[in-house]
């Protein structure tokens, strides 16, 4: 006899296996304490402390958000259509220093945490201020985070005078994560276009000698690439970052819109990953990244939403049917790419890309039960030809029960970790005194 403490049935399990998207049939999985035990058919033989047939159902692992700026749900709808750089530069960065403290991140973080386990995802790479504030948070939640202390050349609301308090919020962060299972730090110079090569090889040398990730926005927009070219003797942002040691440590570049082939052979070289954000990309108006290229070149790619300002939400599942639906629209071929590639890029692919697939981003015996079971009993998802092809269909809200690390987060579509009513209330008043 073997015994779980959790049993889990359901007619399709995507594992992932073989390092492709497999789905089995009518099979189960057992979970002891926080790691998947067992990947197979349901015997006699298995017994659990809680067993858990969801019938008709998908259990997917655990989506990774790869890409976002927590906070920023607070940015919801706000100044939406304005061209980029107006909408960055006269709207965002002002009302940044105008209303970002600790307070308004860890509301803000809060509010994230709740919309996005809903949905499906279960670990967030994170580009914010005060991210010791926002581990508090994601802590909490049970989800799993990484979060990226932001370094720019400009005052922020967390380094308003210049004077270090960034890296000494990034100290701060990496004592505070240290050991922990599900959180870790990251540093994260914004972009090449807000960073001087000082600031670039300073964050470069230190996630190397701290064995922390980076993370940074790279050649996002036309606009962008083209000053690059201006400014640094015909370099891309790719070439300069290379100059400057940035593609020598485990990184994440964010967008990669207009990355040129040449760009995209030596990322292929490269411990760096790039994140690919459909919604975004499109909102802003920036293009379709090329990630038919990528995949083919052997760039590791993975998915994200970015900031609710410029998505607007932090939905993984509506995110994979845009981002397939982008590719194909671009290239003006329907099998540009499939329902299950994008699949493997909100899980197995964030994993790689964060560095942690010996842990995440499949259902195999020994990794960690982080997982997401989906009804499928519902009109619009009916009837089931080909399972990969729901992330057509999905809209996120018929996610049933999350799991982090074996434990449940969120439980017939209500959060565990998260109290949703006392959340909105107290968002409520914080608008009212914030005053925006
Ligand atoms: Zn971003």
């Amino acid at each position: 006899m073997k015994t779980f403490d959790t049993l889990l049935k359901a007619q399709h399990i995507s594992t992932l296996q073989k390092g492709r998207p497999f789905v089995e049939k009518d099979t189960c999985i057992g979970i002891s304490g926080k790691e998947i035990a067992y990947v197979g058919p349901h015997t006699a033989d298995l017994s659990a402390k809680t067993v858990t047939d969801y019938g008709e159902a998908w259990i997917i692992p655990g989506l990774i958000n790869a890409h976002t700026h927590l906070p920023m749900t607070l940015f919801r709808g706000f100044s939406d259509d304005e061209p980029l750089q107006d909408w960055l530069t006269k709207h965002i960065f002002p009302a940044e220093a105008r209303l970002v403290n600790p307070e308004f991140c860890r509301i803000g973080t809060e509010i994230a945490a709740l919309e996005a386990m809903l949905s499906g995802t279960t670990c967030f790479a994170d580009m914010y201020y005060f991210e010791p504030d926002i581990a508090d948070v994601m802590d909490k939640s049970g989800m799993r985070a990484f979060l990226g202390e932001s370094v720019i050349d400009f005052p922020t609301p967390d380094n308003k005078k210049k004077d270090g308090s960034d890296y000494r919020l990034l100290e701060e962060l990496i004592e505070r994560t240290r050991g922990h299972s599900r959180l870790a730090a990251m540093i994260a110079p914004h972009a090449p276009y807000t960073c001087s090569d000082e600031t670039l090889r300073r964050a470069a040398d230190f996630a190397r000698a701290k064995n922390i990730l980076l993370s940074v926005h790279v050649s996002e927009t036309a606009f962008e690439v083209a000053e690059s070219r201006k400014n640094f003797g015909g370099k891309t942002p790719v070439e300069r970052l290379l100059g400057l040691g940035v593609l020598d440590t485990p990184a994440l570049f964010a967008h990669c819109v207009h990355v040129t082939d040449s760009d995209i052979e030596i990322m292929a070289q490269k411990p760096v990953a790039a994140i690919y954000n459909p919604e975004s990309n499109m909102k802003l108006g920036s293009g379709a990244a090329p990630v038919r290229k990528m995949l083919d070149a052997g760039v590791c790619v993975a998915l994200g939403t970015d900031g609710c300002a410029s998505n607007n939400d932090l939905n993984m599942i509506r995110e994979m049917d845009t981002g397939a639906k982008l590719q194909k629209l671009s290239l003006a071929d329907n099998s540009a790419i499939t329902a299950q590639e994008l699949i493997e890029l909100a899980t197995v692919g964030g994993a790689k890309a964060l560095q942690i697939s010996e842990r995440v981003g499949q259902l195999k015996v020994g990794l960690s039960a982080d997982l997401v079971a989906i009804d499928l009993r519902r009109p619009h998802l009916q009837p089931v030809h080909e399972v990969a092809s729901l992330i057509y269909s999905l809209q996120g809200n018929e996610v049933k029960d999350v799991f982090v690390e074996g434990r449940k987060v969120v439980e017939n579509g209500r959060s565990l970790t998260i109290d949703q009513e006392g959340l909105m209330d107290r968002l409520s008043f914080y608008r009212s005194k914030a005053g925006f």
